[in-house]
């Protein structure tokens, strides 16, 4: 699974970060960015819980494809 971030949805209460900290970071201009997109087998709960918990529905979860695993 990934990690998806859309930023025009993206409020910055950084509720993911919290949660999530090595799978998201705050970049120069003070937005939210994707600092690690797959998330290891041991992450999945927590990086669900982070997604769960935006409130403003900016991320979500993608199954990466076969073949296409980047
Ligand atoms: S929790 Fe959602 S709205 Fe808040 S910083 Fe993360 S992606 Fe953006």
């Amino acid at each position: 699974m990934k990690v998806v971030h859309t930023q025009g949805t993206c409020g910055g209460v950084e509720e993911c970060l919290a949660i999530a900290p090595d799978y998201f970071v705050v970049d120069d201009d003070g937005l939210l960015q994707v600092a690690r997109a797959d998330i290891d087998g041991d992450d999945l709960e927590r990086v669900t819980e982070a997604v769960n918990a935006c409130p403003t529905g900016a991320l979500r979860l993608e199954k990466i494809l076969e073949g296409r695993h980047a």
